[in-house]
């Protein structure tokens, strides 16, 4: 067995000094929630994707809840998501009592399928069954396509959340991924493993003020200081009101501080992350796997690195990595096929190329701070169990 010091994990994050010099300023000299380090991340973030509002919150799990409430999701409602995502992008149909179902993936991007959901969306309409909300996932960093999309959305009158959890700091057209361009509102995710950190945290963007104020509310208890939206008249300057139910979803100041030092450097960690994509397309090419589409490259965030192989089998070859110290994963399991979700009455068979993509998928170790002997090393391993 190879020495644990060895081994390569699948993602890291990305910590230097400044960053623990940011969290210890907020530790020794400011609110450690509620203070003015959140209003300036939330200020940072508006500004790095070009959306108009920000609202941070404690993950993108809370955000992705909070934005299906912010748009009325609730008991009677559907709303559809790609099964190949992490299951947050479908849980947050069900906090809000709504139903859930996917559309499958296209099989070159893994995004949701645009014939597909063309597909579904005039059955769906026929039978009067269409969806409130559409959660698109921009798998690997990669954004999905999403004028088509928001032109499907407007002929049938579906709002679209943007889980953007794998996608800060890439880009779609001229746009930022989070600008919201097309979509009502994103969802970032500040989980170690993505783009930036801060521990656990995430962010709901829109261009709306209405939705904006709206997830203000739902991330803060539903209760407001504002009286413009009081019933009544307030009391006095110490009046609250609570308008909605809402949740305790804030992020903390200690969590922003360290997201916004971290922001400073998304550039850089995008930038290592895609000339590491690159360098493994040529160094894996003559494989018998198959390597993510390198059109649009230079747009994805590269979030995961992830290959299908083709001619082996992968709990043998992901066991054989896993000894020599490459620490693989694979991303995902397709939701529907979760146990929980089988009972709410999927099965195998609902979403073939979901189902297919899985069967072979292997996500390979990919962080900004992966360095070329780490990644020759994984080129190394490959090249010996795929002999
Ligand atoms: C990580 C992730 C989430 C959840 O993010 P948290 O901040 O950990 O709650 C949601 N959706 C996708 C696609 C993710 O990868």
């Amino acid at each position: 067995m190879s020495n644990p010091v060895d081994n390569i994990p699948y993602g890291k994050h990305s910590v230097d000094d400044d960053d623990v010099a940011a969290v210890v300023d907020v530790l020794q000299n400011h609110f450690l929630t509620q203070g003015s380090i959140v209003p300036q991340f939330e200020k940072a973030l508006a500004t790095y994707t070009g959306a108009k509002y920000a609202t941070a919150v404690n993950s993108a799990t809370s955000g992705l809840h909070v934005a299906c409430l912010t748009l009325g999701v609730g008991q009677g409602d559907r709303v559809w998501t790609s099964p190949i995502s992490f299951v947050a992008s479908a849980n947050c149909a069900l906090y809000c009592g709504a139903s859930i179902d996917f559309v499958d993936i296209d099989s070159d991007t893994r995004n949701i399928s645009i014939a597909a959901l063309e597909r579904k969306l005039a059955i769906a309409n026929k039978a009067n069954l269409l969806p409130k909300v559409i959660v698109v996932v921009h798998f690997s960093g990669l954004s999905c396509q999403m004028q088509e999309i928001a032109a499907l959305c407007q002929q049938y009158n579906v709002r679209i959340i943007e889980d953007a959890a794998h996608g800060l700091g890439g880009r779609y057209q001229h746009h930022k991924i989070g600008s919201c361009e097309y979509a009502d509102l994103a969802v970032l995710s500040f989980h170690p493993v993505k783009s930036i950190t801060s521990a656990e945290g995430g962010a709901v963007m829109t261009n709306n003020e209405v939705l904006f104020e709206r997830s203000k509310l739902f991330a803060k208890h539903g209760v407001t200081r504002d009286p413009n939206q009081m019933q009544g008249l307030s009391d006095g300057p110490w009046y609250y009101q609570q308008v909605e139910l809402g949740y305790n979803y804030r992020l903390s100041d200690l969590h922003a501080a360290l997201g916004l030092s971290q922001l400073n450097k998304l550039d850089g960690f995008i930038e290592k992350r895609q000339i590491l994509a690159q360098r493994y397309h040529d160094l894996l090419k003559h494989l018998p796997i198959t390597l993510p589409s390198m059109e649009n490259a230079d747009t994805s965030a590269w979030h995961v690195y992830m290959v299908e192989l083709k001619a082996h089998n992968r709990s043998v070859i992901y066991d054989a990595l896993i000894e020599r110290g490459i620490g693989v994963n694979v991303h995902y399991i397709p939701i529907h096929l979760q146990p929980y979700f089988k009972k709410l009455g999927f099965s195998e068979g609902d979403f073939p190329n979901a189902e297919n993509y899985y069967q072979n998928a292997l996500t390979l170790p990919l962080f900004p701070s992966l360095t070329a002997d780490e990644q020759d090393r994984v080129v190394q391993a490959l090249n010996e169990v795929l002999a």
